[in-house]
């Protein structure tokens, strides 16, 4: 895909993008740009907001509290909102914030924590999973910021879910296969994909997820993966053969 402006620092801000707009940054993203970058007036900063698309902008003052930008032009259309739900039991801190970052890059949409008997962590900071979020789409160019829902129960979560969308459950207890004829299948319809904790499902929690009549259940190959690396597996299987990696 080609990759423009790829040296420009990004930035995801909160007003609307249009030619000709000015706007002020925080104290926090003026100290990054005018302190930690050094950029100064007339430098270029690209600038989303997760509808507007991505736009080239430019210092016009780069005070350390308050810098302002004047934007230029789009140079990016927005991309639609991705459909793909993501649920996964919550790691601890820096894996917990990896598993973030690697489901803004794989391109989901929704990102549910998700708390199962043998998930380590019940409370969670949600400012900083968005935070996290945040930063993994300014890294790597994701122009839809996915949404970052609060912690549910798999109680709570299976008594409340969407009647039409598919629940792909990674299932570390499913006999080993390849998991592309079940996909393929799954073609064109709404899904989710569920990552257990680090200690697995119970039996008892397999036994009910894999008893739903929309739970598709698909093995991860033959050896047992760590959460987050099963978490990067699944999606880029899921993407690569019924999501947007066409
Ligand atoms: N500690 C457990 C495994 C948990 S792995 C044990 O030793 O049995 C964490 C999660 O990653 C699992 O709940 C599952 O969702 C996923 N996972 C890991 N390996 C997998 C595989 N081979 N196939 C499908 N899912 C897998």
């Amino acid at each position: 895909m080609p990759r423009t402006h790829a040296t420009l620092p990004r930035l995801y801000v909160e007003p609307d993008l249009g030619a000709g707009a000015q706007l002020t940054l925080g104290k926090e993203q003026s100290l990054y740009l005018a302190a930690v970058l050094r950029k100064t007036v007339g430098d270029e900063v690209v600038l989303f907001n997760g509808r507007d698309g991505a736009w080239r902008s430019a210092l016009i003052s780069d005070s350390k509290k308050s810098v302002q930008l004047e934007l230029r032009e789009q140079i990016a259309p927005q991309t639609p909102v991705s459909d793909l739900w993501y649920g996964f039991a919550p790691l601890k801190s820096e894996r917990l914030d990896y598993v973030i970052q690697k489901a803004v890059e794989m391109g989901v949409g929704t990102i549910q924590p998700v708390i199962t008997q043998r998930t380590q962590v019940s409370r969670l900071k949600h400012e900083r999973l968005v935070a996290n979020a945040i930063e993994a789409a300014e890294q790597c160019e994701v122009l839809s910021v996915p949404v970052v829902e609060p912690e549910l129960t798999l109680e709570r979560l299976l008594d409340g879910w969407p009647s039409g969308r598919v629940l792909i459950l990674a299932d570390e207890g499913a006999a080993s296969s390849s998991p592309v004829a079940t996909l393929s299948a799954l073609k064109g319809r709404p899904v989710g994909v569920l990552i257990g904790p680090e200690g697995g499902f119970l039996d008892a929690e397999r036994a009910k997820l894999t008893a739903l009549p929309y739970a598709v259940p698909i093995s991860l190959g033959p050896r047992i993966l760590r959460a987050d690396t099963a978490a990067v597996a699944a999606l880029a299987v899921i993407q690569a053969i019924i999501g947007d990696w066409r």
